[in-house]
């Protein structure tokens, strides 16, 4: 039986003012309250208990782990960033990364599924007036069902400005017609934030040009695709979603017209942070799994852990896995402290952390030999499910334009 996450509600809280205010006085600090730790240790519980077991029958069969999803839910380890108006916990980013991060231990593919709901809500948590947030938010902690973030196209990933989907007014509504793509809980969401271009003018200023709807998945004229065959990850829901004359009432633009594309960015301070925790999760795992069998394995005599090279790989292992949760606690710390410097971090952390994650990944493997390239070893699913982490959320390469712009600009 767990204690419920409900339960520490009130610790919860406590936990959050004691950061903030420590945040006031003290500048970035990495040390966790108790109350943290509490919050900590019973997601690590239920990784052990609920998603390690499970781990690979999901890889293998690709179903959505909803008994998962729906345990996670009820314990209360799930929609911890609520606002707490809206029944939520109202946790900062820095407290639901330590969750993303046990959960990534147990496998990244089920953190996705319990976890990739967050990207769909952010932009209403951070830009929907009340109503919407009590209606749609709502009803995410009442049942457990998820939303989904509907930006990227067949044409339009790391160019959000070339996105196609156009929603047109007609009297009180808004008519939606386009083609989104791999778009995570597809098949499942509740609701959908989605992105669509509302001025027709094809030199309209991107800032200026989108507006951001949150879409019923029910509405007649939406249909999600097949489910993808990813790589790895391969538990998580993927889809194209078709909207074919998809109306949809004018209160459910978020924030007003035009304000999309900023919205639809601005989410991403708040959910890269624990992509990035994500990735140090997945290389935290794939170290334990290189250290465990470094001591097993004999080779000329001795444990392969005595052979210098192989101890070397798992001490470039530990730096990554360290130096990687500093890069989230620091981006998780700016976001909740409302930096300046936020996507700047942010992306630093995401970046570094996906990076890094491959690298570990596949030194596990290489620590494994032959055994590291087999299904039946663990080590081969974590290289799978790493790839993404460079991906999605704005690839590595996307991540460094950001910091590079974010250089520049403060040199000037
Ligand atoms: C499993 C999965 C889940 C996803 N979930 C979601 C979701 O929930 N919602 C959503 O909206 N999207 C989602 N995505 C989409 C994801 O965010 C995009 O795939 C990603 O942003 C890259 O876009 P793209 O695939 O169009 O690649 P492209 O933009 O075509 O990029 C191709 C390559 O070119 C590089 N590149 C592109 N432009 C530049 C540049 N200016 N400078 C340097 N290099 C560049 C990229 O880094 C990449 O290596 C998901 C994708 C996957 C695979």
């Amino acid at each position: 039986m767990y204690k419920t996450f409900k339960s520490l509600v009130p610790i919860c809280r406590k936990a959050f003012a004691i950061t903030s205010a420590r945040a006031a006085s003290g500048g970035f600090t990495v040390s966790l309250t108790d109350e943290q730790r509490e919050m900590q240790d019973l997601a690590r519980k239920f990784t052990k208990e609920e998603i390690i077991p499970k781990a690979a029958h999901f890889d293998k069969t690709g179903e959505y782990p909803i008994e998962i999803v729906k345990k996670a839910h009820a314990v209360g380890l799930m929609n911890g960033h609520i606002p707490q108006d809206c029944g939520g916990l109202g946790l900062g980013v820095f407290d639901s990364c330590l969750v993303t991060e046990e959960f990534a231990f147990g496998c990244t593919g089920i953190l996705l599924a319990i976890e990739g709901t967050g990207l769909g809500q952010t932009p209403v948590i951070m830009a929907g007036n009340a109503e919407q947030k009590k209606k749609y938010l709502g009803r995410l902690v009442e049942e457990p069902i998820v939303a989904a973030y509907a930006v990227t196209e067949p044409g339009a990933g790391s160019d959000v400005n070339g996105v196609k989907t156009k929603a047109e007014k007609k009297g009180d509504e808004w008519v939606i017609n386009g083609q989104k793509m791999w778009i995570t809980n597809g098949g499942i969401a509740n609701w959908y934030f989605v992105l669509a271009r509302t001025n027709p003018d094809p030199k309209a200023p991107a800032n200026k040009a989108f507006t951001g709807f949150i879409v019923e998945a029910n509405s007649p004229g939406v249909t999600p695709g097949r489910k993808e065959l990813n790589m790895g990850q391969r538990c998580s829901d993927t889809r194209g979603v078709t909207f074919e004359d998809v109306r949809v009432p004018k209160e459910n633009i978020v924030m007003g017209e035009g304000a999309g594309f900023k919205i639809a960015m601005m989410t991403f301070d708040k959910t890269r942070p624990p992509v990035a925790a994500g990735a140090v999760g997945l290389a935290k795992r794939a170290l334990h799994e290189a250290t465990n069998y470094s001591l097993q394995r004999t080779t000329f005599g001795v444990p392969i852990a005595q052979h210098q090279a192989v101890s070397s790989i798992l001490a470039d292992m530990a730096i990554g896995v360290e130096t990687g949760r500093l890069a989230w606690m620091r981006a998780a710390w700016e976001v909740d402290n409302g930096s300046q410097n936020r996507s700047y971090h942010a992306s630093v952390a995401k970046c570094y952390a996906a990076d890094m994650c491959n690298r570990v990944a596949s030194d596990a493997v290489q620590v494994f030999g032959g055994a590291g390239f087999n299904s039946e070893y663990p080590v081969e699913k974590l290289m799978r499910d790493a790839k993404i982490y460079q991906i999605y959320e704005g690839t590595s390469q996307i991540q460094r334009l950001i910091i590079s712009k974010s250089l520049v600009t403060e040199a000037m």
